[in-house]
């Protein structure tokens, strides 16, 4: 089936406000763009270009209309063009060339900003051949955790943005739960089983004394539906804020086949180069993700790069710099 001259304009401007997010342009160039392409999809940009009536769609100025006339002509605009050129000029490092896929996102389901098929368009255009879809745990209220049913609905919606872009990615089930005072998961068991991908965070009580905090997170990885252990020091702006015994802990981890978390959030950047290579040491596998709540942020996975690069991680210790086939295969489930 043909596209349509409409959705050729759209994706036009949302490529375009992609593109721009990949330079860190700031947010409002970026969201005007999207704004313009949300206001086209109300209209009939065909009849009202050949009416001479674009300027008065909301947030269509003299670029923007000029863009349009350049897709309805049948190409592409000369400005996406430049900004493809300038983009594929930024040269990306052979590890985070390696990176297949991003296993920690959130969605508007919980305290993310964009619905999971913006999440998963970006994910394609990142290149990425997988992407988890991780939402909070019901415990945590503060960030509109799922609830059993969400999560079921959510599971449906994940079948239905799957066939909406085909086999251009993997989406895999997954969730960030909660690691719970005494170190269970806040999810039952049979819904463990059925997600893909568990990520297990602690963000209550992370300020408990390490003599508590070692036992709860040993308890955790011993649960064998845990696969990663999320920004595993809690840290924030510059500081760790859970202590414990961490040569135990990752012993833990590597025992049961937990990942550690590099967490590229730029306030997180969690765990540490000095810690990876205590964990490397111990034999732990990792993985790079973004944490993203909207989709420029997916593009954050170089801020996790360059701590495995600095702490001198190997690339066969990074479980999504594998297939998705291998990646299931490596989380030791049962
Ligand atoms: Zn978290
Ligand atoms: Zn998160």
């Amino acid at each position: 089936m043909a596209v349509s001259p409409q959705q050729n304009v759209i994706d036009e401007l949302n490529r375009i406000a992609f593109l721009l997010e990949r330079q860190l342009a700031p947010s409002y160039r970026v969201e005007a763009f999207r704004r313009a392409a949300r206001a086209l999809v109300e209209v009939d940009v065909a009849a009202v270009a050949a009416a001479g009536r674009l300027r008065s769609v909301p947030g269509v100025g003299e670029r923007i209309e000029s863009i349009v006339r350049d897709v309805l002509d049948g190409g592409r605009s000369e400005y996406r063009l430049r900004l493809e050129e300038e983009v594929g000029q930024q040269a990306q490092s052979p590890l985070q060339a390696a990176l297949r896929g991003d296993l920690h996102v959130h969605t508007i389901w919980s305290d993310g900003g964009a619905e999971m098929i913006e999440m998963v368009e970006t994910a394609i255009d990142l290149g990425h051949e997988y992407v988890a879809i991780t939402d909070h745990s019901p415990s945590l209220k503060i960030a509109r955790g799922l609830s059993i049913e969400r999560l079921e609905e959510q599971f449906l919606l994940v079948e239905d943005v799957q066939r909406q872009v085909g086999d251009r990615i993997r989406i895999l089930t997954g969730s960030e739960t909660d690691i719970l005072l005494d170190g269970s998961l806040d999810w039952p068991e049979d819904h463990l089983r059925r997600l893909d991908i568990v990520v297990g965070s602690v963000h209550n009580k992370l300020r408990i004394p390490p003599d508590e905090m070692t036992p709860r997170l040993v308890e955790a990885m011993q649960n064998p539906y845990l696969d990663i252990l999320g920004h595993p020091t809690g840290r924030m702006g510059g500081k760790a804020r859970s202590s414990y015994d961490h040569e135990l802990v990752f012993a833990a981890a590597a025992h049961f086949g937990v990942a550690l978390e590099i967490n590229s959030r730029p306030e997180r950047l969690d765990l540490q180069p000095d810690l990876v290579r205590l964990a490397t040491s111990l034999g732990c596998n990792f993985v790079i993700s973004t944490d993203a709540h909207a989709p420029g942020q997916m593009m954050w996975q170089g801020n996790g790069v360059a701590i495995a690069e600095e702490a001198g991680l190997d690339q066969d210790r990074i479980l999504n710099a594998l297939s998705a086939d291998d990646l299931l295969a490596a989380r030791g489930r049962p």
